[in-house]
């Protein structure tokens, strides 16, 4: 069975409990460009890049406190 991770960046707080919490390599760091008040800045942001790697076990899922990650079957 494959899974697809589902990630809204624009509710990350950006903190990495995904990152921490997958044994399987699917989440990475990605660095995002954003403007704010006329300025660029970068951040890094969790990002699932390897989907290829995951188990479908959610932990991901449920550690995350604002709610930006979903895993279903792809
Ligand atoms: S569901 Fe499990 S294997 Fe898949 S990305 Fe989340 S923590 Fe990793
Ligand atoms: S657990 Fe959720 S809020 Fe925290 S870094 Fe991962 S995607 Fe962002």
């Amino acid at each position: 069975m494959k899974f697809r991770v589902d990630f809204d960046a624009r509710r990350c707080g950006g903190a990495g409990e995904c990152v921490a919490v997958c044994s399987n390599g699917v989440w990475t760091w990605k660095e995002v460009e954003f403007r704010f008040l006329g300025k660029r800045f970068k951040r890094l942001i969790p990002f699932p890049e390897n989907q290829e790697k995951c188990v479908g076990c959610k932990k991901c899922e449920k550690i995350c406190p604002t709610g930006c990650v979903r895993v279903v079957e792809a």
